[in-house]
């Protein structure tokens, strides 16, 4: 099995983690949750979305985080955007990285929005545009390209379609994102070795939940395949809103965990991590979904 010497991961918990949450944390706590994890060394955060206040309000105030966190030094702060209204509350706080999603289900594009995953890609032109003329970068990310709870596993030629609309528009970092938690090990490193290998322009990121307790394996199965960039959540943090039963994020606490166990590097501080990962369910008021912060890390057995 191939390990890779070094990989980055993207805190994306306080974006997909709180989106999905009843309690509602406020600025001044994001803001103490986002200074922790920038110090813990996390290379690329997920700081929020520009989505409608109205529909997701957990995200309203993602503009004053931007404005009050600024650019720190060694850490991407990127963000979620539907479309020009987003791009344009991204350039007016000073966010340089935003993120366009669609999703692979034929059906759900059609359903929600009327459009095929592609013509909603093609939709993107102009909020591509809008940004990087602003200097702005953009990445994409497809939802579901392993399987959907509609139609079942994802054809190869659909997500290979998705991807190509998205280069159409400029966009060659991409981010295949497993939210209804379906994809399998196998299957991971399937397309991860085929969209390496096919897209060698494109740059991949890789976006697990742990819905059926294969987020770490799928992992694993797409480091095998070469592939080096994942988002994580910390205290396993997140769902979604159209997924039945849908879990969190596999836990950054225990990625990070089981990749120092692996020789693996990520620069970033587990300790300090957990340590931040407490004041969240605090803030929370509930248990969450990271096995490390429960049981602790190996080498903690042996102090005692
Ligand atoms: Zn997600």
């Amino acid at each position: 099995m191939y390990f890779p010497k070094s990989v980055r991961l993207c805190e994306v918990g306080l974006r997909d983690g709180l989106q999905n949450e009843k309690t509602l944390l406020d600025a001044e706590q994001k803001l103490f949750l986002l200074r922790g994890l920038i110090d813990a060394g996390f290379p690329v955060i997920e700081v929020g979305s520009f989505m409608s206040p109205k529909a997701v309000p957990q995200m309203k105030d993602t503009d004053d985080l931007f404005k009050a966190l600024g650019s720190p030094a060694g850490v991407e702060l990127r963000a979620l955007v539907a479309n020009l209204r987003g791009v344009q509350r991204a350039i007016d706080c000073g966010c340089t990285k935003v993120k366009l999603n669609v999703s692979a289900s034929r059906q759900h594009n059609l359903r929600n929005i009327n459009r095929t995953p592609e013509e909603s890609v093609a939709s993107f032109a102009e909020s591509a545009e809008l940004a990087r003329d602003n200097g702005l970068e953009v990445s994409g990310s497809i939802s579901m390209p392993f399987a959907s709870p509609w139609e079942g596993t994802t054809p190869v030629e659909d997500v290979d379609s998705i991807i190509e609309a998205y280069l159409r528009v400029g966009v060659s970092e991409i981010s295949l994102s497993d939210a209804s938690g379906m994809a399998m090990p196998a299957q991971v490193n399937e397309l991860c070795r085929h969209v390496r290998e096919k897209y060698p322009q494109a740059t991949w990121w890789l976006h697990f939940h742990n819905t059926r307790g294969l987020a770490m394996a799928n992992i694993l199965a797409a480091m095998d395949a070469g592939m080096t960039q994942f988002d994580s959540s910390f205290g396993g943090l997140g769902g979604c809103p159209f997924v039945p039963g849908a879990a969190g994020n596999i836990s950054s606490e225990d990625v990070i965990h089981m990749c120092e166990g692996c020789g693996i590097e990520t620069g970033i501080d587990l300790v300090k991590l957990m340590a931040l990962t407490v004041n969240l369910k605090e803030m929370l008021s509930h248990s969450l979904d990271s096995y490390v912060l429960k049981a602790g890390r190996n080498e903690d057995l042996l102090k005692g």
